[in-house]
């Protein structure tokens, strides 16, 4: 298996890695050079590269042309997640990146319990982390970001193709036929905390055109929902 990292800017002939990358290469897994790795640029591209040398700050690699990372989604679900318990985000994240998410926004709603203090921007690191090691383990094309906490009320859905909202409570709708014949490329999936969601978050949701959809008739666990969605969602539209 060639192990992945990823940059933050476009792939070029050679690339220079920095920082906790090259303690990785030369003291974990000891590589050499000559020795094969895979490059990401973090958008989706990725290149067979070879290592040409290994110093104390800095990798040098010459990298083949870069192709699209096959192992992207066709379309990109961003897990809007009800703040749960402390404890349950990590997990959360490392599986709905190893299912294909793009992206996770922790989301305050009205019954969550957890109300987050002053260092929640050291939560949000850690589980930037959480996902940058899902990402590599799980051979995607990105690294999903964790993005800054929203509230519910004044989140804004304008910039995707469809606002699915898993309702406990929803009977009449599956998430089956509300997926048949999507042909969007962006969509937004929003998952309750513990206590759910409350009649008003789901009446002002669909009045905005979010669309209530059941994931069954079994209650799942907040940590459960939205990985059980994500598979769903990309089972139904990925092609
Ligand atoms: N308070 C709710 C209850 O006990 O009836 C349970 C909420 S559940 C633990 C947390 C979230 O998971 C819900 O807000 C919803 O987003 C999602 N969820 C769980 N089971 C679901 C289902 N069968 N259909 C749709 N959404 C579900």
């Amino acid at each position: 298996m060639m192990h992945r990292f990823f940059l933050r800017e476009p792939i070029a002939n050679t690339v220079t890695l920095h920082g906790d990358d090259v303690k990785h290469i030369g003291r974990v897994l000891r590589l050499a050079p000559g020795d094969p790795i895979i490059i990401c640029d973090g958008n989706g591209s990725e290149c067979k590269a070879i290592i040409r040398s290994i110093g104390k700050d800095s990798v040098e690699c010459e990298c083949n042309t870069p192709v699209p990372c096959e192992s992207e989604p066709s379309v990109s679900v961003t897990l809007y997640q009800g703040l749960p318990k402390t404890g349950k985000m990590e997990t959360i994240v490392q599986k709905c990146v190893e299912l294909g998410v793009y992206s996770v926004v922790p989301m305050l709603t009205q019954y969550c319990v957890v109300q987050p203090k002053e260092s929640f921007s050291g939560r949000i690191e850690r589980w930037q982390r959480v996902a940058e090691e899902a990402a590599k383990q799980s051979r995607r094309g990105i690294i999903p970001q964790i993005l800054p906490l929203v509230r519910l009320e004044s989140a804004s859905f304008l910039d995707y193709d469809l606002v699915l909202l898993a309702y406990e409570n929803e009977r009449a709708t599956t998430l089956k036929q509300t997926l048949t014949g999507f042909l969007g490329k962006r969509i937004a999936m929003l998952i309750g905390p513990e206590g759910g969601f409350s009649e008003e978050e789901v009446n002002r949701l669909t009045e905005r055109g979010a669309k209530s959809v059941s994931l069954g008739k079994r209650i799942l666990r907040t940590e459960t929902a939205g990985m059980a969605m994500l598979a769903q969602i990309l089972y139904e539209v990925e092609k």
